[in-house]
């Protein structure tokens, strides 16, 4: 089959958004999708707009209870019987507080990547990305980690027993995947891998290498914790000396990747300290392990991300330019230290909006990043980490 590779949008999307203070901005999604327009990386053929999950969609995954309380508290001013509802599912929190809207918005995330997932399965393309997607800390019964309705984990159950596959999900934001594993936690038809800043940290203090499945689904699970301040060397090595053991190992029908981008140095929410560099070269892992293992079925999701204007838009571009096999990927790739400027077209419409300078390049001037303390202890604490997790695959 043809590489070929889809872009998904859901217009709901752009609604998902709790409150003008809350870190979680769906602004990253029209910044980055600028960016891949002046880039001349995506237009409008290579564009398929999504439908809202059905509920019946979403009950693969979430409870009926919780769905109807999510629904209550998506009116303007929700009943006072109904805010007794929010404490109970997890929806009063400041990191998750409920929203006019939220049904609707969560679910048109949940049918963005639905689509992704299908039109791969279905073979109408090889390769599919719904950047809105990744919400992977919600959980059957209760929302979390600014998370609702968990898209990926509604995706994977729509094609798995339609198609009979056998899926390998790969979350790479810096937060443990733990809504998408503990929904899988006793399937052995989904693998779900997870590399993350340790729990002992950092939310939602889950995801350690003892955590591999249980029942049916003891196996098909590998967490890789990583040490704060990891630097992109570590955190490649970790990467793919892991995930390419686990997708020989599994050997998956379909690849979901999930591609948070919050373990860059500037997101403020935690504290591993990679650059650009994970997020051009990871994804080029995740291509060919597709390629290698699964006939090139792919889907990417997005996922966390906090530094809207300097890391979102560029790692979030990269994703889709290693999906698309645009030529700004494979150079990058063969000469990372040669500055490759971002489009003046898109600095100069978004820098007057930006708090703060824009970055002008690609990937980060690494020769001015300070290296950090203790980066080979790191490195062998993180080498310790992976190798405990794949040691019996
Ligand atoms: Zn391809
Ligand atoms: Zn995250």
């Amino acid at each position: 089959m043809k590489d070929t590779a889809l872009f998904i949008r859901s217009s709901g999307a752009s609604r998902y958004k709790f409150n003008d203070e809350h870190p979680f901005n769906p602004l990253r999604l029209e910044l980055a999708g600028s960016l891949l327009e002046t880039a001349g990386a995506l237009s409008p053929d290579m564009v398929l707009e999504a439908h809202s999950a059905q509920d019946i969609e979403l009950e693969r995954i979430h409870r009926a209870d919780y769905m109807d309380a999510v629904l209550k508290l998506s009116v303007r001013a929700p009943h006072p019987d109904s805010l007794a509802l929010a404490a109970r599912y997890g929806l009063t929190t400041e990191d998750t507080p409920y929203f006019e809207g939220m049904h609707e918005a969560a679910a048109a995330i949940s049918g963005g990547s639905i689509l992704a997932a299908e039109t791969v399965m279905s073979g109408r393309a090889l390769h599919a990305y719904h950047m809105g997607g990744g919400l992977h800390h919600a959980f059957p019964g209760h929302g979390s980690g600014f998370c609702v309705y968990n898209d990926a984990a509604v995706a994977i159950a729509a094609v798995k027993d339609k198609y009979k596959a056998r899926i390998l999900y790969i979350d790479t934001d810096v937060h443990h995947g733990d809504g998408v594993q503990y929904a899988f936690y006793e399937d052995p038809d989904v693998f779900t891998y997870s590399i993350h800043e340790t729990g002992k940290y950092l939310f939602p203090g889950t995801g350690f290498t003892h955590e591999k499945g249980i029942d049916k689904g003891y196996g098909a699970c590998c967490n890789i914790p990583l040490q704060p301040y990891t630097e992109d060397e570590s955190w490649l090595e970790a990467f793919s000396e892991s995930i390419t053991r686990v997708a020989r190992a599994f050997k998956p029908d379909l690849i979901v990747s999930q591609h948070g981008c919050d373990a860059h140095a500037f997101d403020p929410l935690s504290h591993i300290h990679c650059s650009m560099r994970i997020y051009l070269e990871m994804p080029r892992i995740i291509h060919e392990l597709a390629h290698e293992h699964c006939g090139g079925r792919w889907v990417a999701l997005g996922g966390g991300g906090y530094d809207l204007w300097k890391v979102v838009p560029r790692a979030w571009s990269l994703v889709w330019m290693a999906m698309s096999d645009h030529e700004i990927s494979s150079r990058l790739a063969a000469a990372p230290s040669s500055p490759a400027p971002l489009p003046e077209q898109w600095l100069s419409r978004w820098q007057p909006l930006s708090p703060e300078p824009l970055p002008e390049h690609w990937l980060d001037p690494l020769d001015i990043w300070e290296p950090m303390p203790r980066r080979e202890e790191i490195r062998l604490q993180n080498r310790a980490a992976w190798e405990l997790a794949v040691q019996d695959l």
